[in-house]
C-alpha cells in the first residue's frame, strides 16, 4: 500500500520534530500527484505511529493542486493532470507543485506548533 510507505515517512519527520514530546496533531501537503486515498491514509497513520509519541494523533491532509508551468509559451496554472499545455500544446511543461508531500505543522501536547521541520517527505527536492 502506497499509503503505508509515505506514513512513514510523515512518521519520521514528525517524531524528529517532536523530540519525544507528545504529537496531537501533524498538517500534511498532499499533492495531488500522489494519488493518495486519505481514509487509506488515515488507516496506515494509525497503523504507523501506534507506540510512538504521534499514537492516537490527527493526521490533517491539504490537497495541494497541481501546478504546471510550460516552458514554450510560459503559462502557468492548475491542471487536472499532467498533460500538454492547454495553450500552445507543448509537452514541455514543469511541475511547480502538486507532485510531493510535505509536513507542514506538527502540534505537540500542551500546544506548541512546529512549522516546516526538514519537510519533503517525497517527491522531487528542488
Ligand atoms: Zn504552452
Amino acid at each position: 500500500m502506497h499509503e503505508l510507505g509515505l506514513s512513514e515517512g510523515v512518521l519520521a519527520v514528525a517524531l524528529q520534530a517532536a523530540r519525544g514530546q507528545r504529537v496531537e496533531r501533524v498538517r500534511v501537503r498532499v499533492g495531488r500527484l500522489q494519488r493518495v486515498a486519505p481514509e487509506s491514509m488515515e488507516m496506515a497513520w494509525r497503523l504507523v505511529s501506534e507506540q510512538t509519541v504521534a499514537a492516537g494523533s490527527h493526521l490533517e491532509m491539504v490537497e495541494v493542486p497541481l501546478q504546471l508551468r510550460c516552458r514554450s509559451c510560459g503559462r502557468e496554472g492548475q491542471a487536472e493532470d499532467l498533460v500538454l499545455c492547454p495553450d500552445c500544446g507543448s509537452s514541455d511543461v514543469e511541475v511547480r507543485d502538486g507532485d510531493r508531500i510535505e509536513v507542514a505543522e506538527v502540534e505537540l501536547a500542551g500546544g506548541e506548533v512546529r512549522r516546516n521541520p526538514s519537510s519533503t517527505v517525497t517527491g522531487k527536492e528542488r
